[in-house]
This record gives structure tokens, sequence and C-alpha cells, in this order.
């Protein structure tokens, strides 16, 4: 039978056990359980992996906690612009979103951008008319605010330093404490089809209108069938010029790497080279699954039909 594996992640960088209180850390550990679990409940019924990846992923955008959806970071015009994308390994169908504004969750306009429109990727306000032609949730503004959020990007907005999500208010420990909050998710169904969602509010106090490598399909998402499903989190512009989802596909596909082995080479050394700080996780066609990074941490979990059903959030 064929094997059921789900693999996500909440985001990557320099998380240490002392910078999170026990309680944060459970929210934490919570918030991706729950995610897994909205998600395997699809694969559990012969829903599709694509099904599956956009259930996990709308659960961690409606999380605070999380750098996606509803705990996007702020822009430098101190706004909220998101990026996401997805993809489905059978049919190498692809839907992505970069800047959107007020969409509760754009996994699922991705989706519908795939499933619905003749493109593959939508930004700004023809994403935005898109997203309500389809009827998908919007929100004003409050909605996407967080306290300790503002505090990161007041304590840089007047700089031209743009920072990666993290929790303290302090410019330099901020800068040190790097942390990336976007989410992600790879699956592998009763089918044996694969599918890698994306999502992420950025970095805070980036440029406005920048895109990272989210909703960039073969930088921060991709899945073939016949190779693997990656989803990635890190410093975007590293992980676009490493073209890294992609490269984790053809390092299986060229030179006949397994899922570990081509993850490896990318995460721990080809984006090392150039200071891409980050990870991934990934599933392939046999429900194999793996989560690197180089950073210091990353919120990741996998729940799988052999009974695995992990969270961790440290080296
Ligand atoms: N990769 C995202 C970006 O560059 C950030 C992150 O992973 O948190 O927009």
């Amino acid at each position: 039978m064929q094997k059921l594996t789900l693999a996500i992640h909440g985001g990557a960088g320099t998380i240490l056990k002392n910078d999170l209180t026990p309680e944060l850390e459970r929210l934490y550990n919570d918030g991706l359980k729950q995610a897994l679990q909205s998600g395997y409940a699809v694969l559990e019924k012969n829903g599709t992996a694509t099904d599956a990846v956009v259930a996990a992923v709308t659960s961690l955008e409606n999380n605070i906690l999380f750098n996606a959806g509803k705990g996007s970071v702020f822009t430098k015009n101190g706004e909220h612009e998101m990026d996401a994308s997805i993809m489905e390994g059978k049919n190498l169908m692809a839907g992505a979103v970069a800047g959107v504004k007020n969409i509760k969750n754009p996994i699922q306009l991705a989706q519908k951008i795939m499933l619905h429109s003749n493109h593959v990727f939508l930004s700004g306000q023809g994403a935005f008319e898109f997203a309500q032609q389809q009827q998908l949730a919007v929100e004003n503004e409050d909605y996407f605010y967080s306290e300790f959020r503002y505090k990161q990007w007041q304590a840089v907005k007047e700089t031209d330093s743009y920072l990666l999500d993290h929790n303290s208010n302090e410019t330099e420990n901020l800068l040190k404490n790097k942390k990336f909050g976007t989410v992600g998710a790879t699956a592998c169904d009763a089918f044996g089809n694969l599918a890698a969602a994306t999502s992420t509010g950025g970095m805070t106090n980036k440029q406005f209108n920048r895109i990272g490598d989210t909703p960039v399909i073969g930088g921060g998402t991709y899945a073939n069938n016949n190779t693997c499903a990656i989803s990635c989190t890190g410093h975007g512009e590293l992980f676009i010029r490493a073209v890294a989802a992609y490269d984790v596909s053809c390092l299986m596909e060229y030179k006949n790497c397994s899922l570990q082995q081509a993850m490896d080479i990318v995460v721990n050394n080809k984006l090392v080279k150039i200071k891409g700080e980050g990870g991934m996780v990934g599933v392939d066609a046999k429900g194999n699954y793996a989560m690197l990074f180089n950073s210091e941490g990353m919120y990741r979990g996998v729940k799988n039909s052999d009974g695995i059903f992990e969270v961790a959030i440290y080296r």
C-alpha cells in the first residue's frame, strides 16, 4: 500500500531554546501539530496531496505565531504583503501569488489560480480581483496586526535593514536572532501523487513590492512525481539565486540522489556557499521525507502512515 506522508515547516532561523519560554514553545508545537492533523485528515480520507498541503498551510496561516496570513510581518510602509505558491507533482500544474494584501489565506488563492485561471502567477491588484471573483475571504488591516511584529518593525523602520521574522525588539538582537517564519507543507497521497505549498509575509521592513522565493516555482516551491515535493524557508534572495527547490529535484532526476542526499547537497553545501541561511522540507513518491536546515533551528513536523507524528524546533 502507498505510504501517506505529510511534512511541514513553520520557518527556520536562529531559534535557540533560551529564546522561547516553555509556554511559547508549547504554543509553537501545538500549532505545528494542529497543521499536521488538518493536512493528514485529508490524506487519510483518500484526499489529494494538493488538498492536504492547502489544509496544513491554511492552518498555519490562521495562526498568529507564524509569518504567513494572519501573522504576516510589516513592510517598510507598515503594510502586509503576502506571497504564496503551490505545485502538483502529477501534471506539473502550479499557481502562485505575490504581493497581495488583505487576503485571509493566500495559499487558497494560489490554488484557485492553479485550478481556475489560465495563468500560473498573479500579483497585486489583479490577484486581489481574481480572489474576489473566486469569493475568497478578505480581512481588513486589523486582522493582520500583531504587537510583537509591530515592535520588530518599529525597531528598524528608519534603517535600510530588512529582517527575518523574530521575537526580540532590540535591533542588535533582531539582527542576530534571525528567524524566518514562512510556512510550508509537502505531501504524498494514497495515489502516490506529490504536492508542495508555501506561504509567507516575507521579511520585516522589506521594500514594498519586494518578492521573495516563496511564490517562485522552482525557488521556494517545487513538485514532480518523478522526484520530490519541496517547500523552502530562509533568506529568499539566496534561495531564488540557488533555484533551491528545483535543484533538489534535479539532483534526484539527473544524478539519482535520494531525497535526503539531494537536500543535503543543496541545504548544507550549495546554499551555505552563498550564505543562504534557511532550510526545507520534502517528500518523495515512496513517502520518504526529509527536513534539513543550515540555521540553528526550524519549526517542523511530520506525520505518516507508519505511525510517525513528530514536531521539533531545535537542531
Ligand atoms: N523565504 C521568505 C522570504 O524570503 C522568508 C522566510 O522564509 O521566512 O520571503
